[in-house]
């Protein structure tokens, strides 16, 4: 149960996520978590300027379910955004909804969106003549679309501090299964279950990674491109220690470059885990390489917070 360091309930009919920055009497700039006795006097939205208050790190129940809520600000009662604030969470997901009726469904709390169709195969190497929504398909659908509409969302849940930040808000579905967004996208805190999920080399839907395109290249052999970031995660991978680095490759240049270095990006297409060679490596530890191969422009694309 992801209970625990949930700035704002969930549970509830409506979802409530944090305004994720606040600007103090001095003028001051206050993101994420109000720490104990920084926060005092009046504070307003840091996008629209409207009357926010700090909530403490607090526990309480909901039904027998004993619920950890983090300091967070929220809007001062009777207050609202102003119409263009950046932090109206619930109108900037409507926003999003809106572009893409086709697919996000509203639900009574929070927005399904569409898995995309699948690349030939989610594991191994990617089939060379896959082309998204095939006619005829009973799936079929714009899966360029969803992914754009998926990154609108990644940037927006990163806005608001991270997609664990606003857990419920969005959910991934796939036939009629409905899947919590993490375990659909897969972002900076959940790489280890990202390599695990590849080492067991099967599950039910397809799934993305949110990165950061930290560096870039061409392979030695000239045939591909590649970006992406050693990560700070380490697990255990055949009862060794590894380091995880996510890594994305392309027989063609053009999605690696059209991408800025250091920024995040979203990637859709077909994994691969390369497990670092049995052989004592230089590198300490060794690094187990999750590789995502795409073959059309669409399936790399920048996050823009
Ligand atoms: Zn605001």
């Amino acid at each position: 149960m992801r209970a625990a360091g949930i700035p704002a309930l969930t549970v509830m009919a409506t979802v409530q996520v944090a305004v994720p920055a606040a600007i103090d009497d001095a003028g001051v700039l206050l993101r994420g978590q109000p720490a104990v006795g920084q926060v005092s006097g009046v504070l307003h939205c840091a996008g629209c300027r409207t009357l926010v208050e700090a909530v403490q790190p607090h526990e309480r129940m909901i039904g027998d379910l004993h619920v950890e809520v983090r300091g967070h600000f929220r809007l001062a009662p009777g207050h609202a955004h102003a119409v263009a604030c950046p932090f109206d969470f619930p109108r900037a997901a409507a926003r999003i909804a809106r572009a893409a009726p086709a697919i996000i469904r509203p639900l009574p709390a929070g927005y399904a969106v569409k898995v995309p169709d699948s690349p030939a195969r989610t594991f191994g190497p990617p089939a060379r003549a896959w082309r998204p929504g095939r006619a005829g398909s009973p799936s079929a659908f714009m899966a360029g679309e969803a992914v754009v509409t998926i990154g609108k969302v990644a940037a927006l849940l990163e806005r608001f501090g991270g997609q664990h930040v606003a857990p419920g808000a969005f959910t991934a579905a796939w036939g009629r299964q409905a899947i919590d967004w993490p375990e659909f996208c897969f972002d900076q805190v959940s790489y280890v279950e990202l390599v695990e999920r590849l080492h067991a080399g099967t599950w039910p839907w397809p799934f993305l990674v949110l990165f950061t395109a930290e560096r870039a290249g061409q392979s030695k052999a000239g045939t591909s491109w590649w970006t992406g970031q050693i990560t700070d995660q380490h697990t255990i991978l055949d009862g060794r220690p590894v380091a995880i680095r996510v890594t994305v490759r392309s027989h063609t240049p053009g999605p690696i470059r059209a991408l800025e270095l250091g920024r995040p990006a979203l990637g859709f297409g077909s994994w691969q885990l390369y497990r670092p060679p049995t052989q004592p490596q230089r590198r300490r530890p060794p690094i187990a390489d999750a590789v995502l191969w795409i073959n059309q422009p669409w399936q790399l694309l920048a996050v823009a917070p």
